[in-house]
């Protein structure tokens, strides 16, 4: 992908020096539990500055200085990509007689907590409807390229684009009326629609490569190729990557590795909204 030297989005919380709040208040709760054993136990002799100080820093990955910089240069890529999201989404929206209203992106390591709940880095990048925030800590990055064996620049930002791809459902009150609709259906019916939203973000993520491509020619040879391979490899069928206890929005069912590449494909194909109705895909029943 074509991305050095291009705009990066102003619209990005960096918590990456930071632990999420679970972890925070993890540490606090161990504190005070160790605080009351010991008061129990030692007969209330306890002084405060002798009990172990559990430290949030403590809990987080450590990077080497090499990892750090690899980190920051990722940080730079998807915030270049978020960029590219919010130029091709405000001309669609606007094209359409509507104003986009671009999303914010928090770049997290190790845990957040977001208006959906707590979340780690094993819950993969998501997005939260209630705060309008897409969160991602980049090592999942790394895992791609690892563990997924989908490597490359644009298979990240296509897993960008398809989280830009619910806040675009999102605004467009699609998310909304298939939440009604969830709730009024038996489970089977219900995974349907999760899939089929998955499945439209896909879509959206394609529908957004067809015009920052037109518009301003990001794409390098073999692009399309990492997107779909990425897509290939985080369908449901090849990966469930779900932490329990915590509220993760992106861990629902996504669509099988062909479903996935079907519908990112159409959307990069035809750039045509009117053509991303994944609640009529007959591979869905
Ligand atoms: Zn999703």
């Amino acid at each position: 992908m074509q991305w050095l030297g291009r705009r990066e989005s102003s619209n990005v919380e960096d918590r990456r020096g930071f632990s999420g709040g679970g972890l925070v208040a993890g540490g606090g709760i161990i504190g005070i539990i160790i605080y009351l054993l010991s008061t129990f136990l030692g007969g209330g002799n306890v002084d405060p500055s002798q009990l172990p100080q559990v430290s949030p820093q403590t809990q987080q990955t450590t990077l080497t200085p090499e990892e750090e910089k690899a980190d920051n240069e990722r940080a730079k890529f998807v915030k270049v990509v978020l960029a590219e999201t919010e130029d091709v989404w405000n001309k669609v929206f606007a094209d359409n007689g509507s104003t986009y209203t671009e999303p914010t992106l928090v770049l997290f390591r190790d845990g957040v907590a977001s208006a959906c709940g707590n979340a780690s880095a094993a819950s993969g990048p998501f997005y939260c409807p209630q705060d309008g925030k897409l969160y991602i800590d980049l090592s999942f990055y790394q895992e791609m390229q690892d563990k997924l064996n989908a490597p490359g620049d644009f298979a990240m930002a296509y897993v960008i684009a398809h989280e830009v791809g619910h806040h675009v459902q999102n605004l467009m009150g699609t998310a909304s009326k298939v939440n009604r609709l969830r709730a009024q259906s038996g489970e089977k019916e219900a995974n349907r629609y999760s899939v089929a939203m998955e499945l439209q973000a896909d879509f959206y993520a394609g529908v957004w490569a067809h015009y920052d491509d037109k518009m301003k020619n990001i794409l390098d040879a073999g692009d399309i190729d990492e997107a779909m391979n990425a897509a290939n490899a985080i369908g449901d069928d090849r990966l469930q990557k779900q932490s329990q206890g915590t509220v993760v929005p992106d861990a629902f069912t996504h669509g099988t590795s062909e479903q996935r590449m079907f519908w990112f494909k159409k959307g990069f194909e035809t750039g045509d909204l009117s053509q991303g109705n994944t609640f009529d895909d007959p591979s869905l029943n």
